[in-house]
């Protein structure tokens, strides 16, 4: 099997350069937030679709 079967990878939205990822055992029904390490910008990504939305950091008041 080639090495990408073992994992699933998400992009950044917001400079397509930061990439997170993910090791196929982990829950595929679940959605993670990220914070790209290229431009700091926070993003959500569905494991089941496999697409990233652009989303705002999570601030607690
Ligand atoms: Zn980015």
């Amino acid at each position: 099997m080639r090495e990408e079967d073992f994992y699933y990878s998400m992009v950044c939205p917001w400079c397509n350069k930061g990439k997170t990822v993910i090791d196929k055992k982990a829950p595929v029904h679940i959605h993670i937030s990220v914070v790209c390490v290229i431009c700091s910008h926070v993003y959500t990504g569905d494991l089941y679709t496999g697409k990233t939305y652009k989303s705002k950091p999570i601030r607690n008041r």
